[in-house]
């Protein structure tokens, strides 16, 4: 089939079928095709094999129509693609700002620890003090009670 009658309204079948159909409902592949009449000389149109002017059913639909559906339908997914990558980014920013706050908090552990070993070295220097304090005074008594 190359050609479509004038008196035909493709445009109204399978109207649920949005953009350009690759398979009518009879289960065919759908083709491209150049109308052929006077009102419409040249227009692009995706039609089923098995379709006629009789049998509604078979897909006949205009290609600039079925690519405005497209674009459309492209248009709506682009923008529900927009608002997630709006929420994406915001996600990204809080993910940002809480790995910041934790960096801090590390940080601040970090140093917690760095103090604690301070203070245990100088405890342990102490201890050692205290135990040769301890051993002096315990060999004055040995030699005082000697
Ligand atoms: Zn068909």
């Amino acid at each position: 089939m190359s050609s479509v009658n004038s008196s035909s309204t493709p445009t109204d079948r399978l109207a649920k079928q949005r953009g350009i159909s690759t398979r009518c409902n009879c289960g065919q592949a759908v083709s491209r095709f150049t109308s052929k009449t006077v009102k419409n000389l040249g227009r692009l149109f995706h039609c089923c094999p098995m379709g006629s002017d009789k049998e509604k059913i078979h897909l006949l639909k205009w290609t600039d129509k079925s690519v405005v559906e497209e674009i459309e339908d492209f248009q709506d997914l682009f923008d529900v693609l927009l608002v997630d990558n709006i929420e994406i980014q915001k996600s990204v920013r809080g993910g940002e700002a809480m790995m910041k706050g934790h960096e801090s908090r590390i940080k601040e552990t970090e140093d917690a620890i760095a103090h604690c070993e301070e203070k245990i070295t100088k405890c342990i220097k102490e201890l050692r003090i205290i135990k040769s304090l301890f051993v002096c005074c315990l060999v004055m008594v040995f030699m005082y009670i000697a």
